[in-house]
């Protein structure tokens, strides 16, 4: 797995001030996720434990993946669910819910990105 990847999940973990759950980070093939999925969390609330599963990039086609979105995004979205544990996401609102986390993590992570270019560009 890319160091970069890992990377990110340590800097979004710190970020969104979710340091203290143990989180594994697993990139896997098309055929090994669910159809059409990017991403994936599961979550033990009681022992603060998650798997994150994503998508690799290689298997990220354009006509899947909604323009603006990557693997940080997905990552960020996917951790949000992590901060998110004491929500109830598994409700009927799950659409709503869902749709809420992805503008979140894409607004979070274009926000990083700009401020990382006005630094560079000083
Ligand atoms: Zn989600």
């Amino acid at each position: 797995m890319s160091t970069e990847i890992q990377d990110h999940l340590r800097y979004w973990q710190e970020r969104l001030r979710v340091q203290d759950w143990d989180v594994t980070l697993r990139v896997l093939r098309y055929h090994e996720m669910g159809e059409g999925l990017l991403g994936q969390c599961f979550r033990n609330d009681a022992s603060r434990t998650a798997e994150i599963r994503l998508l690799a990039l290689e298997d990220v086609s354009g006509s899947v993946t909604p323009p603006g979105r990557d693997l940080e995004v997905t990552l960020v979205h996917e951790l949000l669910h992590v901060l998110f544990h004491g929500a109830s996401d598994e409700t009927e609102n799950r659409i709503a819910f869902e749709q809420a986390i992805d503008a979140t993590a894409r607004a979070l992570v274009e926000l990083d990105r700009g401020a990382s270019v006005l630094l560079e560009g000083e």
